[in-house]
């Protein structure tokens, strides 16, 4: 429950408010829901269809009273979230390989960093390569985490090629028989086709090694930018297959209707959400939880 506490008060909450405020259900109360449902970023197409399917819950009586759109609400969401979910694909045998992208501040070295310490925590043995080899900091970042979550990484010099150190880090992995291989790679949106380019190249290296790699590609996306985290979303499933998007900072955001928006607009799945800066602020993203969560 811990990071959604924002976005439960405006969801929730003004729910709430509205379910007492009306006797009946009319037309200013369906148009009131769905402001609400547009201003926690659930997203205008998702919108859009929630309201027809509690249009269609109020013709066919399954809702009768103000009171039924709450657990009408949360049925719906859990289900638009459950719908062909998945979970982490691990290799048969060797390294799995787990591709991180995203724009730059999203969270992502954060988020290596936490999902180190999760497969650490597993008894899983992980390393982790410094494929951001622009930014020297993101470097010195991933090698904190590497020593706080006892992980051994892969860099290269800043300004060397990102593909050289992906490469490395798989052929190092494969040699030491590492359980996950993290791969922390440039988020410069602002030269998008280079970002393009530089993610098929690692991915062509990556492959020369384990044919079937990476097993994941996870997107990393800020929850506090609402809408426009699933934009940046289109932009990379330009560059690379995306197999599951990690959330951050759902922590002081009341942005989280955008899990709902980049499952049902997208059809990515959420995987992991982001709860804070700390070590243990990551969790596997379950749908009928953070359904329940929003609507208790
Ligand atoms: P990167 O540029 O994408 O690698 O982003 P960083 O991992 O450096 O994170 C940018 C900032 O966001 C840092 O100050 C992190 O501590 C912070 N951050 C990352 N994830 C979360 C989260 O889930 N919640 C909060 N509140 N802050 C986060």
């Amino acid at each position: 429950k811990k990071g959604l506490t924002k976005t439960r008060e405006t969801i929730t909450e003004k729910i709430e408010k509205l379910v007492i405020g009306y006797a009946d259900i009319d037309d200013d109360l369906l148009d009131e829901l769905e402001e609400i449902l547009i201003m926690a970023d659930v997203g205008v197409n998702t919108t859009d269809n929630l309201m027809e399917a509690v249009r269609k819950g109020i013709k066919k009586k399954e809702i009768n009273t103000p009171e039924d759109l709450k657990p009408f609400l949360a049925k719906k969401i859990s289900e638009l979230l459950t719908k062909d979910s998945d979970t982490t694909k691990i290799a048969k045998e060797g390294p799995t390989v787990i591709l991180v992208i995203g724009v730059n501040g999203v969270g992502k070295t954060t988020t290596i960093g936490k999902l180190s310490n999760y497969y650490r925590e597993q008894g899983k043995t992980v390393m982790l390569a410094a494929a951001d080899t622009f930014r020297a900091a993101a470097i010195d970042q991933l090698e904190i985490w590497g020593e706080r979550t006892n992980a051994k990484v892969i860099r290269h010099e800043e300004n060397s090629d990102p593909a050289a150190v992906a490469f490395d880090a798989v052929k190092a992995a494969v040699a030491r028989n590492v359980d996950i291989l993290l791969i922390d790679t440039a988020g410069r949106l602002q030269t998008k086709s280079n970002l393009m380019e530089e993610l098929k190249k690692i991915n062509r290296v990556i492959q020369r090694e384990i044919p079937d790699a990476p097993h994941e590609t996870l997107l990393v996306l800020d929850a506090t930018t609402g809408q426009n985290a699933i934009s940046q979303a289109k932009l990379f499933t330009e560059a690379a297959p995306i197999s599951g998007v990690v959330l951050t900072k759902l922590d002081g955001t009341a942005k989280g209707g955008v899990v709902i928006g980049i499952k049902a607009e997208l059809s990515m799945p959420v995987k992991w959400i982001g709860v804070g800066e700390g070590v243990d602020d990551l969790r596997p993203f379950v749908a009928e939880d953070f359904a329940k969560a929003l609507f208790e």
